[in-house]
């Protein structure tokens, strides 16, 4: 079955997460007419290949680095689909200009948690995405996962800028990362309290 070839070229390539989705809405989002299903590809930024023992100021430079092998995964994914006769585009995790959540979402391999960030049973929101869409009909059955948040707030509380309070006030966020910036002089100092604190997948 392809949907099993692929899911295990994929881990062959390194992808620690591999889901699919044929949901014609999540599809929609990308304008690619021709587009009936996608592979959707997570890595962790607590990969393996990031513990070299290198402290990072922030999740950006770890962020960088797995966007890059994401990028290459997603590549070879759309290389073995149109090898197959299929059509395949590959949707790099360092493509900024497309909003990969919809079928990240719709995959389930993750769900919306209250840092508004996906957040997946494995990793949390320590987690990147890629994604290739193709024109094979694959046979999808997505995930199904639990609320992950429940109870918790850890990261509404820990929010230093009001942002997490019910609905994201992105102003909010943008302001103080803006402030962070000027602060430490650095161009990708980023507030990242909201993923470091989250509990889920914490290994
Ligand atoms: S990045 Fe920082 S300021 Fe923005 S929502 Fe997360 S914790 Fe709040
Ligand atoms: S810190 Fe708690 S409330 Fe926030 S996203 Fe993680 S599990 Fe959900």
């Amino acid at each position: 079955m392809l949907v099993k070839e692929i899911e295990r070229f994929a881990k062959k390539k390194g992808a620690e997460l591999v889901g699919f989705t044929d949901s014609k809405r999540a599809l929609s989002y990308l304008c690619i007419p021709w587009a009936n299903s996608a592979v959707v590809l997570g890595l962790s930024i607590r990969h393996p290949l990031l513990a070299t023992g290198v402290r990072y100021p922030t999740w950006e430079e770890p962020r960088q680095f797995i966007d890059v092998i994401m990028d290459a995964i997603a590549l070879s994914i759309e290389e073995f689909l149109e090898a197959k006769g299929y059509r395949a585009s590959a949707i790099g995790a360092s493509n900024r200009s497309t909003d990969l959540r919809p079928l990240v979402l719709a995959s389930g391999l993750g769900v919306e948690g209250k840092n508004h960030l996906i957040i997946t049973p494995e990793f949390g929101p320590r987690v990147r995405f890629s994604a290739v869409v193709t024109d094979a009909k694959l046979e999808v059955e997505p995930r199904r996962i639990i609320n992950l948040c429940r109870g918790c707030n850890i990261c509404c509380e820990a929010c230093p800028s009001g942002a997490l309070n019910g609905t994201f006030n992105i102003k909010a966020c943008e302001n103080y990362n803006r402030q962070l910036e000027r602060e430490s002089g650095l161009l990708i100092k980023k507030c990242t309290l909201c993923t470091d604190v989250c509990p889920v997948g914490r290994k």
